[in-house]
């Protein structure tokens, strides 16, 4: 029997690859909270409009992507997608908000040359800049001390930066360049330079490819006609129309028709593997199974870990988390000034907003839906351990107002404080992973992991994720 813990995107994404895989009979699923989704959670307002309290955007670049394109093709939720374009305005249209005013990112091949308001020369000088800066040999740093070093301050403080802040609510100055821009590090490491190392990977790459090698360590995909059709058609990301939560609700309802067994309210409270089986504390009564695939975040199993393997468990909770406060406002009609994907806040602004997602530009409703993201890495400081409802929401539509000059009042609102939610590949990450893995593989643990805290937090990489868990727990 194979135990999967978590209903979240990557435990149910499991269990629809475990099923697919005629080696692991008799699958179940073990869900601590009453529902299945984990951060996937949408609500509708009263008058219709979708919030989104999690995820509500995936992106369409990469093996990846094709792959989760290919489970929705799969699941038949073709009908529901909603696609953005190359074309659409909100694609070109990505905001950072500093020194009180909204700057657009350079967008295409001519903003490289000229001097944006965001910097104190054109992007183009920094090609200079960066095949002049030494070659500083480094196993990790931080994205921030990286790009500083590499393409200057400016950069890394007013794009960077706040990059970071929309990608996993994270400090640039803690963020491992190993990890998240692991590409450029390596071009420097091996050529001296970002420009130099990148540029001689496409030229090798495009000789090699005419030879049809694989030149990367990129996972192969095959395309569904769905991924096909949105590489044809230029799409930049996708949604689904009435909100993403309709995706793990179709997972979920998929693989227990293929005779998964899903549970919810049932806590995994400790792990034991024995030379035979693995015995796992559940709600306080013990069950048996021959392997387990974790989903959950690597604090939460760290602690199931903690009495038999304290040095794996003391690993697994060295991958810290950040908490994000979600608000999503709803404004009749449309208010906005501009059609954009939304804005970025930099730290350096001293703001407790990371950024607004203008909802409504992305995917269009007949009202005004924006979310506004706070917090994370910064959310004590900002809101203290325990702030309440009505403190996020002044603060969410005091500045959001403020900014986006709106006039209006909102005529609904969905607030959230959503603990711990994002794992933080900081400086090390790695390196910290391979020795998790190392020590799961030393010690032969019927254990495989997922989710957000190892490879990615994109929903795209912890779907990856599940499936080469399952390839994993296969061989062991
Ligand atoms: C605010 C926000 C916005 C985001 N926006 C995007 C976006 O636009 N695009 C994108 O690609 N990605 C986005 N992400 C990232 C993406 O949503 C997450 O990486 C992904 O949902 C993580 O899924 P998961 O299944 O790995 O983890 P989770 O969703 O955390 O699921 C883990 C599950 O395990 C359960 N669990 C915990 N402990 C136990 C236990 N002991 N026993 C049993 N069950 C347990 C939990 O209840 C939970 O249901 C966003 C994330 C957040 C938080």
């Amino acid at each position: 029997m194979t135990v999967i813990l978590g209903g979240g995107i990557s435990g149910l994404s499991a269990a629809y690859y475990a099923v697919n895989d005629a080696r692991l009979s008799s699958i179940i699923l073990l869900e601590a909270s009453s529902r299945v989704g984990g951060w996937i959670r949408s609500k509708s307002s009263p008058s219709g409009a979708t919030f989104e309290q999690g995820p509500r955007t995936i992106r369409t670049h990469g093996p990846p992507a094709t792959n989760t394109l290919n489970l929705i093709e799969d699941l038949k939720l073709n009908d529901k997608l909603i696609s953005v374009k190359i074309n659409n305005p909100v694609a070109a249209n990505r905001l950072i908000y500093m020194d009180e005013a909204l700057h657009r990112l350079p967008n295409s091949l001519t903003s490289i040359f000229k001097t944006i308001s965001l910097l104190d020369s054109p992007i183009i000088n920094r090609v200079w800049t960066d095949l002049k800066a030494p070659k500083v040999f480094k196993e990790d740093e931080s994205i921030h001390s990286f790009i500083q070093r590499r393409l200057g301050q400016d950069i890394a403080d007013n794009i960077i930066s706040p990059m970071i802040c929309g990608i996993c609510a994270g400090d640039a100055r803690e963020i491992s360049v190993n990890f998240l821009l692991k590409s450029q590090f390596e071009a420097e490491q091996k050529y001296g330079s970002i420009v130099k190392g990148l540029l001689l990977k496409r030229l090798k790459k495009f000789f090699t490819k005419s030879k049809n090698s694989n030149t990367d360590n990129t996972p192969v995909v095959e395309s569904s006609a769905l991924a096909n059709k949105a590489r044809q058609e230029h799409w930049i990301m996708w949604g689904l129309q009435g909100g993403l939560e309709q995706l793990p609700q179709v997972l979920a309802n998929n693989v227990k028709e293929r005779g998964v067994k899903i549970h919810t309210e049932k806590k995994c409270e400790k792990l034991t593997f024995k030379s035979d089986r693995v015995e796992l504390l559940v709600n306080g009564k013990s069950q048996e199974c021959s392997r387990v695939i974790s989903s959950l975040c690597a604090k939460d199993l760290g602690k199931l870990l903690q009495e038999q393997h304290p040095v794996l468990s003391t690993e697994l909770k060295a991958i810290p988390t950040v908490t994000v406060g979600v608000v999503n406002l709803e404004f009749q009609g449309n208010v906005m000034p501009l059609k954009a994907f939304g804005f970025l806040v930099p730290p350096k602004e001293n703001l407790p907003l990371l950024g607004v997602i203008f909802d409504s530009c992305i995917f269009p409703q007949s009202s005004t839906v924006l979310t506004i993201m706070m917090g994370g890495a910064w959310f004590e400081k900002y809101f203290g351990p325990n702030p309440s409802e009505e403190q996020l929401l002044t603060t969410a539509i005091n500045h959001t107002k403020s900014i986006l000059q709106i006039e209006e009042e909102p005529i609904a609102h969905n607030v959230a404080v959503l603990k711990d939610c994002i794992p933080q590949h900081v400086v090390g990450h790695n390196a910290r992973v391979k020795r998790i893995r190392d020590y799961i593989s030393a010690h032969r643990i019927p254990l495989a992991l997922c989710g957000s805290s190892y490879d990615g937090v994109g929903l795209n990489d912890v779907i990856l994720s599940a499936k080469q868990a399952v390839r994993d727990v296969t061989k062991l």
